[in-house]
């Protein structure tokens, strides 16, 4: 990994958290796929803009009105460019990747599902990902149905193919499943998916922190992620939506912001992408997540990603070698994290052992209980990485673990 390892080593100085101790240890921050930890210039961009900026956006012409909006607009072209979509107004800016897809679910659903129409998701979804649909289906009568995984944690193209007929409306897939890891190839999803007349949601909260994205090369309908997890605040995120299909859909919200005008007889809705954000929006967020998306990109989204893939191939060597360990999630093609059990050991007493050595790790079902049924266990260990980690953090996290497992066998 050499010069490339010392660059990232050297990120992990721009996140104030990652300079901190837990339990008296330095602390190993391996729950990225959580939430990412964030850099200063983040933080900064937050408490600059309530410090010295602060106005809301939209309604006034006095001079810090004005500049909020215009930051804020700006942000929007950052993330339409972030993403390689056709135009801003197709950008949507959310709470986050739940609320993107609680979005569509109702103004899709409102506006394209009938009786008898199917949805299909598939067997790795996170939650965020099937009860909004299951939600919608037994709201309007229509059928979920679920695209099964392989014991290597794939998705069965085969059976997918089966699922799809004129009656499905949408295909809501993740593009790398939070729970074991799998990239899922969204571009022949989408292809089959549009072959049958059907639209595609597209999850996109574990990709966009870790790849380049681009929504038009996927063909996405839609493409909805977090900013918690690619370096901004919480509370913000993004619902992308071809422009011809959120015309389309009525607005989810009512309130300030998204009308044109409002009498007590009628209400005209404002155009895109106002028409779905109703109320005063997260301003400060929107210019965190703008400070977020510029850091990344000044390192650069296919570097970050070879970065990761190297830490993910390194870790994955180190613990496929310790006895009794089995890794949930083993395709070709993978996000940066890695899940397991291991014989004899409950995943949560491995979680609170590593947690008083400093190691944070993910314990439990991952907000993806149908995969822990899939693959018959109550609960995963996940380590999941990100651009700040480093080899010598693996190195310390296996090292660990291996002593605590034979801690815990004793
Ligand atoms: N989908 C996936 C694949 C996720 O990993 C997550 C977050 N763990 C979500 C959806 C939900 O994201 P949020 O909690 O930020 O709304």
């Amino acid at each position: 990994m050499g010069n490339q390892s010392t660059f990232f080593s050297g990120l992990r100085n721009d996140f104030p958290m990652l300079l901190k101790t837990m339990h008296g240890k330095p602390l190993i921050y391996l729950d990225s796929a959580a939430t990412s930890q964030k850099p200063q210039v983040v933080i900064d961009a937050i408490s600059n803009f309530y410090q010295n900026e602060y106005g809301t956006v939209h309604r006034a012409v006095y001079e810090l009105a004005l500049h909020s909006s215009w930051h804020y607009q700006e942000v929007r072209e950052l993330v339409r460019s972030f993403i390689g979509a056709k135009k801003v107004e197709e950008i949507i800016f959310t709470p986050g990747t739940t609320a993107s897809i609680n979005l569509v679910a109702y103004s899709f659903g409102k506006a394209f599902v009938k009786p008898g129409d199917e949805i299909i998701i598939s067997a790795m979804e996170h939650h965020s990902n099937i009860v909004p649909w299951q939600m919608l289906c037994e709201d309007r009568g229509a059928i979920l149905k679920v695209i099964p995984m392989d014991d290597n944690g794939e998705l069965i193209i085969e059976e997918y193919e089966r699922l799809l007929n004129p009656r499905t409306r949408l295909v809501a897939i993740t593009q790398i499943a939070n729970s074991i890891g799998t990239l899922n190839p969204i571009k022949t999803i989408v292809g089959m998916a549009h072959g049958a007349g059907a639209y595609v949601l597209v999850d996109g909260a574990q990709s966009a922190p870790h790849l380049t994205i681009d929504v038009q090369d996927l063909d996405a309908d839609f493409f909805v992620f977090s900013g918690h997890k690619m370096l901004g605040p919480t509370g913000i995120g993004i619902l992308y939506g071809k422009a011809e299909l959120l015309n389309q859909m009525p607005p989810y919200q009512g309130g300030g912001d998204m009308i044109e005008s409002v009498t007590f007889e009628k209400t005209r809705y404002n155009v895109l992408p106002l028409k779905f954000e109703a109320g005063t929006p997260m301003i400060a967020e929107v210019i965190g997540l703008g400070a977020a998306i510029r850091y990344l990109q000044a390192i650069g989204l296919d570097e970050i990603h070879d970065y990761e893939q190297a830490l993910l191939k390194h870790a994955s060597q180190e613990l496929q070698a310790i006895e009794g360990l089995r890794i949930y999630g083993v395709a070709p093609q993978k996000g940066s994290l890695i899940s397991f059990t291991v014989d004899g050991v409950h995943a949560l007493d491995i979680g609170s052992l590593l947690d008083l050595k400093g190691i944070a790790v993910r314990t439990g079902h991952h907000c993806a209980q149908p995969v822990m049924q899939r693959f018959n266990v109550s609960s995963m260990v996940r380590a999941s990485f990100a651009l700040y980690n480093t080899p010598e953090e693996i190195d310390y996290f296996v090292e660990v673990l291996k002593k605590t497992i034979r801690m815990l066998r004793l």
